[in-house]
């Protein structure tokens, strides 16, 4: 009887009818006891608990734990590249196009939240922009021929030419060469899209670090004087930063080379990783840094000495530009000043890349068969894990999925891991997958004192904690 007493002790907390709970909760699936302290009666006149909370997620019926084999050293060298097919969070379509799954489509929602909520947070606003850009807007500039091969280019049933846009300058500075005349009170004007980007790569390698098709976010501001337009350029640097703070990455901000997209001031955001196939200078006595492509990074003196420079690979991950009039005298792209004159938009442009942040965060932070992520974007917080062969610890897993379910910022945050496998099977698949939290229901929880053990999967840590303590623990995660 050890497995009632557990049971009610679990349900006290959940439920104020336990008697009622005992006899009822573990029957069947679609039990909740989320609103067992009213139950109803059904018109047979038997008491029924209402089903308000549907939010319960098996494992068992996910697309994720399919028994992939991890792929061998010899085939693939990138580590980040494995982990991701191993764990399910991408798969392959072609040669540098890859599907997100379910649980990789879950990170990418969580890393777009944070960059929206950042760039919202200087005033930025989202929008979306033509994949096709027209060719006529791209010759205007003299990029349809300076991108050569790297541009997808395809032609319509009319004969008109358009690529699938790598980037989107043109395409904007026509938006505000078109729109009307707008007055400096109005700017800066900072808008940006989150959306899929194309780029015919030579050689396409190493998952979404190097791919032909990825998400990216490019941001383009417009202001009337260059003095303000480099006011904007450092504050959109500030909220990079503050972006790769909260996902508690090391990284390095670089002068970078202009290339292609042009403009006078270029900084990128780099990551230190082997894998990387930037190389970036930074000295260690006076934080100066500079991609090894810049003549910046040959000749730097500080405290007239030359620089102690380190070399590092380094993965890019964001990179901004402060554009200046290359794009806006194209396209005649003008506001009025304050001296009522037109002049042309001071421009800058930054972009950051999404899929190549997720990739590059577990690049960085995980180990050979284990993926760890930041904790804002792991794909769920929790894992639970009840002993296969005992129906009690399933209900039980249940009941503790719906009260931590029922925290704020927890809805939609709990896996229940209910394959009929071995419990050290499910655990290490959910160590790959690299959920924060597992939590496993054997028979310490069918104990008068419950007791679960929970492994923080960032320091393989386990201890054993009551439901009470479980829920402080729980009350302390940050999610977005
Ligand atoms: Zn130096």
């Amino acid at each position: 009887m050890s497995s009632m007493a557990c049971r009610r002790r679990i349900f006290l907390k959940i439920c104020q009818n336990p008697s009622f709970c005992s006899t009822q909760c573990y029957a069947s699936r679609s039990f909740t006891t989320e609103t067992c302290n009213s139950p109803e009666t059904n018109t047979d006149g038997a008491q029924k608990h209402q089903y308000n909370y549907t939010g319960r997620r098996y494992v068992s019926k996910m697309y994720q734990n399919l028994g992939n084999i991890y792929p061998e050293s010899s085939k693939l060298v990138c580590q980040s590249h494995k982990l991701f097919l191993y764990a399910n969070i991408i798969q392959q379509c072609h040669v540098g196009g890859y599907n997100l799954l379910p649980l990789g489509q879950r990170v990418q929602d969580k890393l777009v939240k944070i960059i929206d909520q950042e760039l919202e947070r200087i005033g930025c606003q989202k929008m979306s922009m033509t994949t096709l850009a027209p060719a006529k807007f791209w010759k205007k500039t003299g990029r349809w021929d300076a991108m050569g091969n790297e541009l997808f280019r395809l032609t319509d049933r009319k004969r008109i030419e358009f690529c699938l846009g790598p980037t989107h300058e043109e395409v904007i500075t026509n938006i505000l060469a078109t729109g009307p005349l707008l007055s400096y009170k109005r700017l800066p004007m900072k808008m940006y899209q989150i959306t899929r980007k194309f780029r015919d790569e030579n050689s396409p390698k190493y998952g979404f670090l190097r791919s032909r098709e990825f998400d990216m976010k490019d941001l383009y501001t417009f202001d009337a004087s260059l003095e303000e337009a480099t006011e904007t350029y450092h504050t959109v640097c500030t909220a990079y930063k503050q972006i790769l703070d909260r996902l508690g990455l090391d990284y390095d901000i670089v002068t970078g080379s202009t290339g292609n997209i042009g403009g006078s001031i270029s900084h990128e955001f780099q990551i230190r990783a082997d894998i990387g196939e930037d190389t970036i200078h930074v000295c260690k006595k006076c934080g100066f840094g500079a991609n090894a492509e810049t003549t910046e990074a040959k000749n730097k003196i500080c405290s007239e000495n030359p620089c102690e420079l380190s070399v590092s690979s380094s993965i890019e991950v964001g990179h901004s530009f402060l554009l200046g009039t290359k794009y806006s005298e194209h396209f005649a792209a003008k506001c009025i000043n304050k001296d009522a004159n037109k002049n042309l938009y001071q421009m800058g442009c930054y972009g950051l890349g999404v899929s190549r942040i997720m990739q590059a965060c577990v690049e960085v932070l995980s180990t050979e068969k284990k993926i760890v992520w930041p904790q804002l974007l792991a794909p769920y917080q929790f894992c639970i894990i009840p002993l296969e062969s005992k129906r009690e610890c399933l209900s039980i897993a249940e009941s503790l999925s719906d009260e931590l379910n029922k925290r704020s910022g927890l809805s939609g945050e709990v896996v229940i891991d209910d394959r009929d496998k071995k419990v050290t099977f499910r655990l290490f698949g959910a160590k790959a997958i690299g959920y924060p939290y597992i939590i496993t229901v054997k028979d310490k929880a069918l104990q008068d004192n419950a007791e679960f053990e929970v492994i923080n999967t960032r320091n393989d840590d386990s201890t054993f904690m009551t439901l009470d303590q479980i829920m402080d623990m729980a009350s302390t995660i940050q999610t977005v």
